[in-house]
């Protein structure tokens, strides 16, 4: 039995109010209902965070979920709608990926109406709430297979001035890295839909492995300090504190940046988040684990640059990126 996709309550009344956004069932999976917050105090910008767009990134949903909870009294203008939770199928999987189709939800908008469950929830987004508004945060982690710093990303945008407005904003979180991340698989992505209407979209990916207080942390303060930053919330912003160090900086991170495993098997890291390698460095080993002529394959720096993010939480296959490097980004 299926429903057209709807809203419970007006997301336009004043005040705080709670409902739930429905997306419409179909042959594959009943109606879903997610919890929405919405946050209406007049004039001023509008901006929509959701969590769980991946299934196993927990840190959105969680700090989604606390941002409901002094929202309310903190804001002082515009509107703000909170979806905690934009993949619950994913995330009581805990899974990357919409179980029931097996499709990314990060790859699927804007959605079809008619389509998977996966497609259906990126059309009801797509069609009920981003008119709403004008930017978008969209909470990410690395999950558990990466070390990763806190960071909010971005990929290249043709529109210059776009471009220039989201790379200010995702500064704005001063969280320790802000990341212009080129990429060869956008399309579909929740980004590139909204960046195709001119409005502003914000990913934050908070570091990898399992959710810790400290990672929280960081990630709710980096959010305030965004609210601040357009003008949502008062207060004045600051640096989170990450390995004892209180710092940001903007790098970008290039296709020819991704360093891929040479063969399949365990990789053993040579090399920390933010180390500074050379050209030509030993970075890591690749421990292949199906053979008696045990030989492991050592993997060198490309090339000259800073350590960004490091995979080795799982046994990978030939060509899975390992580690991704960066470099300072300048405009
Ligand atoms: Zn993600």
């Amino acid at each position: 039995m299926s429903h057209a996709p709807r809203l419970t309550f007006d997301i336009g009344a004043p005040g705080l109010s709670t409902g739930h956004l429905v997306v419409a069932g179909g042959t594959d999976c009943e109606t879903l209902s997610l919890p929405v917050f919405s946050l209406n105090k007049g004039r001023g910008p509008r901006l929509l965070i959701t969590g769980g767009n991946h299934g196993n990134e927990l840190e959105g949903p969680i700090v989604a979920r606390r941002l409901a909870e002094w929202l309310p009294d903190a804001q002082t203008c515009g509107k703000i709608i909170i979806v905690p939770e934009i993949n619950p199928l994913a995330v009581r999987a805990w899974t990357r990926n919409t179980p029931v189709d097996g499709k990314n939800l990060n790859r699927e908008f804007p959605g079809r109406a008619d389509g998977s469950v996966t497609e259906r929830i990126a059309h009801t987004i797509s069609h009920l709430l981003l008119p709403e508004v004008d930017t978008v945060f969209d909470l990410h982690s690395f999950g558990p297979t990466w070390d990763f710093p806190p960071a909010v990303i971005t990929h290249p945008i043709a529109d210059a001035d776009l471009m220039r407005k989201t790379v200010k904003m995702a500064e704005a979180f001063k969280l320790p890295i802000t990341l212009i991340w080129e990429h060869d698989d956008t399309p579909g992505m929740f980004d590139t839909w909204v960046h195709e209407q001119g409005k502003l979209f914000i990913c934050a990916e908070l570091g990898g492995s399992t959710v810790g207080a400290e990672a929280l942390a960081i990630y709710e303060t980096g959010l305030r300090n965004a609210l601040i930053a357009l003008g949502l919330v008062e207060g004045k912003a600051e640096y989170p504190n990450f390995r004892h160090q209180k710092s940001a900086q903007t790098l970008e991170t290039l296709l020819s940046d991704q360093v891929k495993s040479p063969v399949a098997g365990i990789f053993e890291p040579r090399c920390s988040i933010f180390d500074q390698i050379k050209q030509g460095d030993v970075i890591g080993v690749l421990h292949p684990m199906d053979s008696l002529r045990y030989r492991p394959v050592e993997v060198l720096a490309p090339t000259t640059a800073l350590v960004c993010g490091i995979s080795s939480g799982m046994h990978v296959e030939a060509g899975t990126e390992v580690v991704m490097l960066a470099r300072p980004y300048t405009v």
